[in-house]
């Protein structure tokens, strides 16, 4: 048979013919490259046949041409038995002209997609697929390409072991990997630099990220950097808890910030006093917020220092309250002494009448209420006990002092509950009759001066009074003219002969 002129799908030769094979089956072959293929009994059947393969291996050209993925077949021995375009135009030729070449008749040896004759035949007659990363020098351009490659031993046409390269071009991202990471590494040494503890909340991911300085305060380990957002709401101290989420939640709804002072629980169970400052530093385009970054602060000492002050103020509060309780109980226990003392300084210790001081007191009182009573009139009575002194010279000074205490009873027990009786002097009494008129004052006068000589001594036996009577109706607040009256008056009683009542004359003698 003739030579079909069809043109070889591989080498694109035109010398390609039919021939039959050793079990009489009909095939074709490239006389330029060797490629082989089947081919029908029948010629014209042969050559339709071989029309339509020719056709879909150009289709299947086109395909693997368009790919941006670089793609090659080597055999055993490191020749191209096929590659793409877009290998080709890495090594800035064309598929014809790498097919039947290897590696080495390449400009440069260096930098190549499944380089290498032990490479080769380690995928090419093994049986597992290789997926590796390499890298290319760009022949137009002198630029490094990076590629992630799966390298697979397949079977040529003629079942020949080879080996088929697919290499994804990784360079873009590759760069953008490099670059994350070298943010992150800067990111990471800022982290560490601070002298702060620092968190960073991925809001999405629900994850805290924290520096070294943030571990050593709240005493973890530093390698456990990350957390999940609900261990930190765990550390919260039960007390803190709802008002550091409220503050939390207000700030992502809010402005952004947030500022709070509270306790988080160590591991070991201790507590840290810190100031949580934070911002949200990424949002969505929509608004929502994506991240929160923010410091603590150890404020445990300051706490400490506020929790020692409250309770020094407290305690001076408390001192102060005792204190002042102190001083109220001193100022009243001082005023009842001293309502005592003035009572005492104004009572007569042996009769218990009101003394000389007491007497002069009613009687200025009565004489300041006089104008307002204008129309009654008051008595003054000046009682003095008649020879008192030969009492104490024959029964002793005892029964002296038991005599002026009898008279002192009969004179408080005669008068109205009205009147006043004091003692005045040594056996001097003064008896004060207010709204009493002159008649009524000498009746009571008589009734005293009656009543004490009707009433002896046990021991002394029968003693008499002496009254001097002075009315101070008419005197108006002149006091000592009054007394000088009732002085005279009584005088009078004791030279006319004792044991008597003599009223005052307004001239100043009875
Ligand atoms: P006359 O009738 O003139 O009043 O005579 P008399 O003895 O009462 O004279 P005088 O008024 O001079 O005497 C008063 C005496 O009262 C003198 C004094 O020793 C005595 N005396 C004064 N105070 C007390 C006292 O508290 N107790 C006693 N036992 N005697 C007193
Ligand atoms: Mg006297
Ligand atoms: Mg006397």
């Amino acid at each position: 048979m003739d030579e079909t002129e069809l043109p070889c799908p591989f080498c694109k030769a035109s010398n390609t013919r039919p021939i039959i094979d050793a079990d009489g089956a009909w095939s074709a072959r490239c006389e330029e490259c060797g490629a082989r293929g089947p081919i029908a009994a029948d010629a014209r059947a042969a050559l339709s046949h071989w029309e339509r393969v020719t056709g879909e291996r150009a289709l299947l050209r086109m395909v693997i041409d368009e790919s941006p993925d670089l793609i090659l077949l080597k055999d055993g021995d490191g020749r191209f038995m096929l590659c793409n375009a877009a290998l080709a135009h890495l090594y800035g030729t064309t598929p014809e002209q790498l097919v039947g070449k290897d590696d080495a008749a390449l400009p440069g040896n260096t930098g190549r997609i499944g380089l290498g004759l032990e490479s080769v035949r380690a995928v090419t007659y093994g049986d597992s697929v290789q997926i590796v990363e390499e890298s290319a020098l760009h022949a137009e351009t002198g630029e490094l390409r990076h590629f992630h490659s799966i390298r697979k031993p397949v079977l040529g046409l003629a079942d020949e072991p080879c080996m088929l390269v697919i290499a994804h071009d990784i360079t873009a991202l590759k760069r953008a990997h490099r670059a994350i990471e070298e943010r992150e590494r800067s990111y990471a040494h800022a982290m560490e630099a601070a002298g702060e503890g620092i968190w960073n909340w991925d809001i999405e991911a629900g994850t805290l990220t924290h520096n070294r300085r943030w571990c050593e305060l709240l005493g973890h380990a530093p390698d456990t950097f990350v957390h999940p957002i609900a261990a930190f709401s765990d550390s919260l101290h039960p007390d803190d808890r709802d008002e550091v989420l409220t503050r939390l939640d207000e700030a992502l709804a809010g402005t952004g910030s947030y500022e709070h002072e509270h306790r988080l629980r160590r591991p070991d169970g201790s507590m840290v006093w810190v100031l949580d400052r934070g911002r949200v530093v990424e949002r969505a385009p929509d608004g929502r917020p994506l991240h929160m970054a923010g410091t603590i602060t150890d404020i445990s000492a300051r706490k400490h220092n506020e929790f020692v002050l409250s309770l020094a103020t407290d305690a001076l509060a408390n001192a102060n309250a005792k204190l002042e309780r102190k001083v109220a109980e001193r100022t009243a226990d001082l005023a009842r002494a001293n309502e005592e003392l003035a009572r005492l300084a104004r009572r007569d210790a042996l009769t218990g009448l009101p003394n000389r001081l007491a007497v002069e007191e009613r009687l200025h009182e009565e004489t300041l209420r006089r104008p307002a009573r204008r129309s009654s009139a008051s008595a003054v009575l000046m009682i003095d006990i008649d020879f008192f002194k030969p009492i104490n010279d024959t029964h002793g000074h005892a029964t002296g002092d038991e005599v002026l205490a009898q008279v002192a009873r009969l004179l408080a027990a005669t008068v109205r509950e009205s009147d006043f009786v004091g003692r005045y002097g040594g056996e001097e009494f003064l008896v004060l009759l207010p709204e009493t008129t002159l008649e009524g004052a000498r009746t009571v006068a008589e009734k005293l001066r009656d009543i004490v000589e009707r009433t002896p001594h046990p021991a002394a036996g029968r003693m008499t009074i002496s009254i001097g009577l002075a009315m101070a109706e008419k005197i108006n607040g002149e006091l000592a003219a009054v007394m000088a009256q009732a002085d005279a008056a009584l005088y009078e009683a004791k030279r006319t002969g004792r044991n008597r009542v003599v009223v005052a004359s307004q001239s100043g003698t009875a």
